[in-house]
């Protein structure tokens, strides 16, 4: 037995067979070609689902569609993505389940990575788990029990957008202080290009990227030092909040910005139990996403997975 996952994104569409256990037994991308429309892509898809059977020698039984949120998961319906334009309002879970000839759930795609790395990843063994993915922005996913948060109209979790800070950074939202106005990479770098254009002295210049931003407090730069130890208190703040909201047995990690290893994990490990209810902040293990370049594939398939074939617990 096999699904079907698969991961849409602005620049491409991956898909997989994956096994109960999260075995890959094919994979495949194709780009999106966001110009194009998305019935054009669903149509290419259609072929490369066949291609897949038919190299992994099984027929998939359902299919699990992770997407850019915002969507409107119980109807399928593709919201307003700001890198996929031309399918604002399309009905992507009516008419890929027309295409394919299966029952088709959507989900948006950070809870996607989320739910992978519960069953598959970083999170196996835990019946509770708070993913955040800090890359551009701050994405998240909250697993209870084995099962997705999703919330009254399924828009939970959007951890990325709580308020660390009442008068802080506008945030591309419209609030303002929101977790992802201060420690996703791009507000990293925006606001050493602030200090910047403030007159402080780095060994940084505009434009800088958030690796560069890593780099330079590697390197002893005293203003990417204080950027950074600034980013990793509102990230503390935010995890500490979610630790003692949710009652995690583990907070997962992931995206670009974790490539700053230790100089993150020892930040947050070491001062986002402060941030929490002692009671709730003990035993919490902050560890980085163990998955790959699969995790959204796992994650899109693992929506039409039984929870319990696939958990250790
Ligand atoms: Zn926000």
């Amino acid at each position: 037995m096999a699904v079907l996952g698969i991961d849409i994104g602005g620049t491409k569409i991956a898909a997989g067979l994956v096994t109960a256990q999260g075995e890959v037994l094919a994979r495949e991308q194709i780009p999106t070609a966001v110009e194009l429309g998305p019935q054009a892509a669903l149509e290419r898809l259609g072929g490369l689902v066949a291609e897949l059977e038919a190299r992994a020698g099984t027929k998939a039984t359902a299919c699990g569609v992770g997407a850019p949120g915002p969507l409107e998961t119980r109807t399928g319906v593709v919201l307003e993505p700001p890198n996929l334009k031309t399918w604002w309002g399309f009905a992507l879970r009516e008419r890929l389940a027309a295409r394919l000839g299966l029952a088709v759930t959507v989900e948006n795609d950070a809870n996607c990575a989320a739910l992978a790395e519960a069953r598959f990843g970083a999170g196996r063994g835990v019946g509770t788990l708070v993913y955040l993915t800090l890359s551009t922005g701050v994405g998240s996913g909250v697993v209870v029990d084995g099962a997705l948060l999703t919330g009254e109209r399924g828009f939970a979790t959007e951890l990325g957008h709580t308020t660390v800070d009442l008068n802080g950074r506008l945030c591309g939202c419209g609030l303002r202080g929101c977790l992802e106005a201060l420690c996703s990479g791009t507000a990293i770098a925006a606001q050493l290009e602030e200090a910047l254009a403030n007159g402080e002295r780095s060994s940084l210049a505009a434009p800088v990227t958030a690796a560069q931003v890593v780099d330079a407090v590697r390197a002893g730069d005293a203003l990417a030092g204080r950027v950074w130890a600034g980013a990793m208190a509102a990230l503390s703040a935010g995890i500490g909040n979610f630790i003692t909201a949710f009652n995690p047995g583990r907070v997962v990690l992931g995206g670009g910005l974790t490539a700053a290893g230790a100089l993150l994990f020892d930040a947050v490990r070491t001062q986002a139990p402060s941030r929490a209810l002692p009671v709730l902040a003990r035993g919490v293990e902050i560890v980085p996403a163990a998955l790959g370049a699969d995790v959204g594939v796992l994650g899109a398939a693992a929506l039409c997975l039984p929870a319990r074939q696939s958990t250790t617990r």
